[in-house]
């Protein structure tokens, strides 16, 4: 297993932190990165089931994951989708076990293979690089694994990108569901631009629909315990839709950063810093032309 970029330990500057704990029967890894004096932090949430981990981490991240597992080397990768804050470990997973088995949503697994060499200023600087990986295998969204005599079962949530996958885990303790990036902050206006806002409050729907009593474990956040999160963000998605909807009809124009600075005012520093990559404007794209393919284009703002 060769891959063309090494791991580094993370630079001087960049305070690493990995936390362990049980939620039912699953570990849950939390990674944390400060950036220098930086106040957001850098958040991801690896959960593993026996020889089952979810998701792989992030670049920055990578030698607290490795020794926090090198004690016992997963057998087996499930992932969400394919960014590069989901897939960076995977190279040096595979390198530490010949044998793991790497699956993604079918339709995303070239992407994982194909890894992120240069994500960008923006995301180079917060998540780091991906480096590529082989054998990557095709899930389906409903398709269903075993762990022991656990049951973990895919569910499709697109929304955030598309063809983007949950895992729903139900054992003696509970129902937990694995949400990825569904779900990653409570009123999601400046987003990712593979964005679909009608399959976002679908998928928030159909796992809020899994029960009163579910534990719902989002890859960049804490627990949340029951479904209302959930549907309160699908009520706000779509109250917000309707918003663009209106502007669109009023200005007589479709250009999604025309409307997204009609509603929202001017992009912000952020926004104009990521090449288009994440900003208000996806949003309003996310409403008018919901993207159900990849690749898709930025929106340069
Ligand atoms: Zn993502």
């Amino acid at each position: 297993m060769t891959s063309s970029i090494r791991p580094v330990q993370a630079s001087g500057d960049r305070q690493v932190q990995l936390q362990r704990t049980q939620i039912g029967p699953l570990e849950r890894l939390e990674l944390r990165v400060r950036h220098g004096n930086h106040p957001t932090v850098a958040i991801a949430n690896i959960y593993r089931l026996g020889r089952t981990l979810f998701d792989a981490g992030f670049f920055y991240a990578e030698q607290a994951l490795l020794q926090a597992l090198e004690s016992d080397w997963p057998e087996r990768v499930l992932l969400t989708h394919h960014h590069e804050d989901h897939v960076a470990s995977l190279a040096a997973l595979r390198d530490r076990n010949p044998d793991l088995e790497i699956w993604a949503p079918a339709e995303l697994a070239p992407l994982v293979e194909r890894g992120w060499p240069d994500p960008g200023p923006v995301r180079g600087h917060f998540w780091g690089p991906a480096a590529p990986v082989s054998a990557v295998s095709g899930y389906a969204p409903d398709a269903v694994f075993r762990e022991g005599d656990v049951t973990i079962t895919a569910i499709p949530t697109p929304g955030h990108c598309p063809y983007h996958c949950g895992f729903i885990i139900d054992h003696q303790q509970g129902r937990f569901v694995l949400t990825g990036d569904l779900y990653y902050r409570r009123k999601p206006l400046s987003i990712w631009y593979e964005a679909s806002a009608p399959d976002a409050i679908a998928s928030l729907r159909r796992v809020a629909a899994l029960g009163e009593d579910v534990t719902i474990l989002p890859y960049h956040l804490d627990p949340i315990n029951g479904p209302d999160a959930f549907l309160q963000q699908a009520d706000w998605i779509e109250r917000e839709a309707e918003k663009v909807l209106k502007a669109a009809e009023q200005l007589g124009s479709r250009d999604p950063a025309r409307i997204a600075e009609h509603l929202y005012g001017p992009p912000d520093v952020f926004e104009r810093a990521t090449g288009g990559e994440i900003n208000k404007a996806a949003f309003v794209r996310s409403v008018l032309d919901p993207v159900r393919d990849l690749p898709a284009t930025p929106i340069p703002v």
